[in-house]
């Protein structure tokens, strides 16, 4: 590590056993001056074996893979492990604490905080304890997201579309393993990436990603999707004993490459979907309307998908701002 975090674990990831503890992160504060944030974290270790970390609550307000995870935690013994298996379940945990996508204290969003800073603010903090301090110590990531607050997935897997053809096979692998109804593959945005996935990239630890349900509540579907996926992912890494999880019902795979996949709110207004998620769209289609709350009598601005494909995702609130994100499509993925 370049430099040191300020973060300290309480438990002691290289001992055997089930251990549950608080990582601290100093926070001096005006009721609480010596005060520490306690990010919750857990490790189940059984000898030798894959190093993995399950990680959710990387936003706060995504919530499937905070319970899918709490649950997978309380049932796993250190006889169910080989290796070890790191629980942050709740990774931007003032953000958890509080249901918000963003943290309430620095208004840091985790997954655009990476590599992160150590003398930074919390979120900066946490940033880099996980890539610097976290991720060295690990073979595999799996981040769980969901649309959060203002969006509603089809519930996929997804990771980065890999130059080197091998990862890509993994990646792609890993996807059908957890079985989510969609898996797709992004690019590596333009500019510097702040996100777990590049951070997972440049440590050398293979990631996966997943986009289940949201809308800032828990889906029974979604949830029963993360446990069972989570289940088979870990079992197919090697990381947990016993037979094989019942095999995932086939994934659809899917890319998601620039900016004609996304369609944004062209103004102001409340935001009339025109289709569901889930919908096969082609290029031109109208995707939603946009009606004026202060000049109702003026006809409503019409957005159009750019380009064909599935509807893989879609904005929840009605209220709507110009440049917010009403819809993203996948397509079918070409080698
Ligand atoms: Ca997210």
């Amino acid at each position: 590590m370049p430099r040191p975090s300020r973060l300290f674990c309480e438990i002691d990831l290289e001992r055997d056993g089930k251990q549950t503890g608080f990582v601290r992160l100093p926070h001096s504060v005006h009721r609480s001056a010596y005060g520490w944030l306690p990010i919750p974290i857990a490790c189940v270790r059984n000898g030798a074996g894959p190093r993995v970390l399950l990680m959710s609550g990387n936003h706060g307000d995504e919530y499937e893979g905070q319970v899918a995870l709490m649950k997978l935690l309380r049932a796993l013994a250190p006889g169910d492990v080989r290796g070890r298996i790191v629980f942050l379940t709740a990774a931007n945990f003032p953000a958890a604490m509080a249901g918000m996508r963003t943290s309430p204290i620095d208004e840091g969003n985790l997954n655009r905080s990476f590599p992160g800073d150590p003398d930074g603010s919390v979120t900066q903090q946490i940033a880099y304890w996980i890539e610097h301090a976290m991720l060295p110590q690990c073979d595999y990531v799996l981040d769980i997201h969901s649309g959060g607050s203002s969006l509603m997935y089809v519930p996929s897997t997804l990771t980065r579309r890999h130059t080197d053809p091998a990862k890509l096979a993994t990646a792609i692998d890993l996807m059908r393993t957890f079985g989510a109804p969609c898996g797709y593959l992004t690019d590596a945005p333009n500019g510097e990436d702040r996100t777990l996935t590049a951070a997972a990239i440049r440590q050398g630890v293979t990631h996966l990603s997943t986009e289940l349900a949201g809308g800032g509540q828990v889906t029974p579907t979604a949830l029963a999707i993360a446990e069972a996926g989570v289940r088979r992912y870990l079992h197919r890494i090697g990381a947990l004993a016993g037979p094989a999880p019942a095999a995932a019902a086939p994934t659809r795979l899917l890319q998601v490459r620039g900016s004609s996949y996304y369609v944004y709110a062209p103004d102001a207004g409340i935001f009339e979907p025109l289709v569901e998620l889930g919908a096969e769209v082609q290029a031109g289609d109208p995707a939603g309307l946009i009606h004026f709350t202060d000049t109702p009598w003026r006809e409503p601005s019409l957005a159009r998908f750019e380009r064909g494909g599935f509807v893989l995702c879609k904005r929840v609130p009605g209220r709507s701002e110009r440049g917010d994100c009403l819809f993203h499509l996948g397509a079918a993925f070409e080698p």
